[in-house]
């Protein structure tokens, strides 16, 4: 009820576009972004007779000078919603080095300034709570996965103590003050839909966090083990999915009423295809799970916006994941990225493709 101004002629789905800026060095490149106009974006396809143009709406398009803070203030309302017991999903989408990673937690030398949607949202989600505190308090706590190869993964395990012993006596005094429950000793995880407690992942560690040194700590941890097994060569991260998971619960204070709202912040797998006649074995059983999950979330996403009647969760991982979070009352936001270099335009049109099927 607070919060309506969320609702819009599309319903609980909107696409909000989004365009790297060049990065340093690249100095003699020509974008393909024609131009952007509110909610539209034009594109030159670079198509050999003549120029090519192609216009593409979304309900909001985020040109390269956009600031974290701008694109921030356009999903506040979304994230804010939770708090009142709705069910939110965010997620990243495009291809390897489109900003994905830089939408939803930032750069590598991340500054407060830099920081994205996943920080933001937390830090918002407590200051409104402290807001309410009179009349409702609030319980906050985090889940973080992984989905490679359609398995789950837990990235809140102390692997990272098990991997450089020295800290373990530091982090271990820390990290078990804010455990609420973990399962240290299962590597892959099931999914399970148990609308009672509202966890889809019910064994993965779920953390308790009150303030933003919490979900730095946490985001670090979750980052490293995402970082596990790769190698310059392999970078995994950009072939996983990555979702954090946030659990509010609100008690009423004078009613005794429970108020819960789940959010899913999701960092998609890179959505570039891959050449089958280059890649082999591991790379090529990687691109597969990747593109058929991809292909499977598009699904779900189009199949709501035109409530259709069969939504085809089971599909995906990544969809029985976000079934009780996509669809029904649930609110979703996708940001669709994409590069502004001439050499990326068939993934560019094939991304903005993609997007304008969901939108
Ligand atoms: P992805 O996660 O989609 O693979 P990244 O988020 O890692 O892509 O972005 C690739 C590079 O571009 C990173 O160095 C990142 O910091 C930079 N980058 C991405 N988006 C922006 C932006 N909006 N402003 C400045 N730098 C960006
Ligand atoms: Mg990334």
């Amino acid at each position: 009820k607070l919060y309506n101004q969320v609702q819009d002629l599309k319903g609980s789905i909107r696409v909000y576009c989004r365009v790297r800026p060049f990065l340093s060095g690249q100095f003699d490149y020509l974008s393909t972004v024609d131009h952007i106009e509110e909610g539209t974006i034009t594109i030159n396809t670079l198509a050999k007779n003549g120029k090519g143009r192609k216009s593409f709406n979304f309900n909001k398009v985020f040109g390269p000078s956009a600031t974290q803070d701008e694109v921030f203030s356009d999903t506040q309302p979304l994230v804010r919603s939770v708090l009142d017991g709705y069910n939110v999903c965010i997620f990243a989408y495009g291809q390897t080095g489109s900003g994905k990673t830089y939408t939803m937690t930032g750069p590598k030398d991340l500054t407060e300034h830099s920081q994205g949607v996943n920080y933001r949202a937390l830090r918002d989600l407590f200051l409104l709570a402290e807001q309410r505190k009179d009349t409702i308090c609030y319980d906050v706590s985090v889940q973080m996965i992984e989905i490679y190869n359609e398995q789950v993964r837990d990235l809140l395990t102390d692997g990272l103590s098990k991997r450089y012993p020295f800290l373990l006596r530091y982090f271990k005094l820390w990290y078990q003050k804010l455990l609420v429950e973990n399962s240290f000793t299962k590597n892959t995880l099931e999914i399970r839909n148990s609308s009672q407690t509202g966890l889809s992942v019910p064994d993965a560690s779920l953390v308790h966090v009150s303030t933003t040194p919490d979900i730095i700590y946490l985001m670090n941890i979750g980052q490293r083990n995402r970082a596990v097994g790769a190698t310059a060569l392999n970078d995994r991260s950009s072939r996983s999915h990555s979702c954090l998971t946030v659990h509010v619960q609100g008690r009423d204070l004078t009613s005794g009423n429970i108020i819960r709202g789940c959010m899913h912040l999701v960092d998609l797998a890179g959505s570039e295809r891959v050449d089958k006649s280059e890649v082999t074995g591991d790379r090529l059983k990687e691109a597969q799970h990747i593109n058929r999950s991809l292909s499977a979330l598009g699904d779900v996403i189009s199949s709501l916006a035109q409530k259709s009647s069969h939504v085809p969760y089971r599909n995906s991982k990544l969809t029985q994941l976000l079934q009780d979070s996509l669809g029904g009352q649930a609110k979703t936001l996708m940001f669709v990225h994409i590069s502004p270099e001439p050499d990326a335009i068939g993934e560019t049109i094939s991304t903005l493709k993609f997007a304008e099927r969901v939108a």
